[in-house]
């Protein structure tokens, strides 16, 4: 979107009014890639009736199966894929013979792609919060994740880069970053860097305008003490962590590739809590991997009801064909594996809303963000441990008359009523 904007283009998010659509895609799981074709279909029927004339289809999916979706879909003009970002001016431009572009093989190979503080950015995101990508792809050999061959092999961006592009977000007006990669925690070992996400994180904090450093995406064996004395810390790092630990029971999480117990992980939580008081913890959760039985099932339930995290996300798998996982035999019936999506996601339910009930009393500072998503009625905003998009937020029911607060701005809220996501308050000053 920045290099199009820099060279005249126009950007609308309603497709009717381009001339020129883009989808970009995601190729991860089934749910995933049916929504991708879906949306593509969209875009193909405005260009049959007449509204847009140049298709373009970019990102994981084209990476995927950039040969099949070419074969299948001549109505699409242009696809590019993950590594592919710069041809995007070439494949809009009406001049360009889309048939005449490069053709890029499949493969870990094409994908070098990454960006740094001088690429243009248009961010897609409300104009106080940002995501920042510190690292591109993955080496990990996860059973299920067919990531490291669409996003090929893990490369840090610069440390420099990302500050400067932090610097020049802050000077924006954006208060909340968000660092994302496939695997933050590893950041800068490939630059042979010793904990380059806790000095990255640390140096970040102290960059002025912004408010909040939140890291996303971290991998359990790699949770050094330092990044969590970082977060304990700084004030700007917020108090979350987001580690995705996909099982507990020891038998999964090898055939998973993974690795680890659930007495390990119930280690690792322990630790983390221990040296970062008041961490809000989320992860994710698969059910219904190859081999999963009733007493894997079990300890994964003991697991999520002894730990109690703050927030749980559960997946059922998703038999992806070239990944490992697809040649496993035993495999679990679907409908079981959303049973067991169902019945993990009960008992969290019953742990988040009481630690959301024991707040009823608290005031806690909170990003604000306008206008609840829900309802017109209400105002929402956000405490540091509800990223967006995937937490509950505070729902704001009252404040002082007169008082109308920016998006962006930090507002006090009393909480005073609890649900199993969301909180709900009113403004105090
Ligand atoms: S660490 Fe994440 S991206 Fe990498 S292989 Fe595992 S699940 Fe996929």
């Amino acid at each position: 979107m920045g290099q199009l904007r820099q060279s005249g283009y126009q950007i609308t998010a309603n497709a009717e009014e381009a001339d020129t659509v883009v989808v970009n895609t995601c190729g991860f799981i089934d749910s995933a890639k049916k929504e991708s074709i879906e949306a593509i279909l969209e875009a193909a029927s405005l260009k049959s009736a007449g509204k847009a004339t140049r298709l373009v289809v970019a990102g994981c999916l084209v990476e995927r199966y950039r040969d099949q979706l070419k074969a299948e879909m001549p109505e699409v003009d242009a696809f590019i894929g993950t590594s592919q970002i710069n041809d995007i001016l070439n494949v809009c431009n009406p001049k360009t013979n889309t048939r005449s572009l490069p053709v890029i093989p499949l493969g870990n190979q094409s994908a070098t792609y990454l960006y740094d503080e001088s690429t243009p950015r248009v961010l897609a995101t409300p104009s106080y919060y940002a995501f920042i990508k510190i690292a591109e792809g993955c080496d990990r050999p996860c059973a299920f994740c067919f990531i490291p061959q669409m996003r090929g092999h893990f490369r840090s961006r610069r440390f420099g880069s990302i500050i400067a592009e932090a610097h020049q977000l802050a000077e924006e007006g954006v208060k909340e970053l968000i660092l994302v990669a496939q695997d933050s925690s590893r950041y800068g070992e490939d630059l042979g860097k010793q904990d380059a996400l806790a000095h990255l994180l640390r140096e970040l904090s102290h960059t002025d305008g912004l408010e909040w450093v939140r890291v996303m995406y971290t991998y359990p064996t790699h949770i050094s003490d330092t990044f969590l004395d970082v977060l304990a810390e700084e004030p700007k790092a917020v108090k979350y962590l987001d580690m995705p630990l996909q099982h507990a029971s020891q038998n999964v999480l090898k055939s998973m590739r993974r690795g680890g117990n659930r007495a390990s992980l119930e280690r690792l939580i322990e630790r983390v809590r221990a040296r970062v008081p008041d961490i809000a913890v989320r992860t994710t959760f698969i059910t219904g991997f190859p081999g999963e039985t009733k007493e894997d099932f079990k300890e994964l339930l003991a697991f999520v009801r002894n730990v109690e995290f703050d927030r749980v996300g559960v997946f059922t798998y998703s038999n992806e064909e070239g990944t490992p996982a697809y040649d496993l035999p035993n495999k679990v019936d679907s409908k079981l594996a959303t049973q067991r999506r169902a019945r993990l996601m009960k008992e969290q339910a019953k742990i988040s809303r009481q630690k959301n009930r024991a707040r009823i009393g608290e005031t806690v500072r909170v990003l604000f963000e306008g206008e609840s998503k829900e309802t017109e009625l209400l105002w929402q905003g956000r405490m540091e441990t509800q990223a967006p998009d995937i937490d509950g937020c505070v729902l704001i029911n009252d404040a002082p008359e007169g008082f109308v607060p920016e998006p962006g701005e930090f507002v006090n809220v009393l909480i005073e009523e609890a649900h199993e996501h969301d909180l709900i308050g009113r403004i105090v000053i």
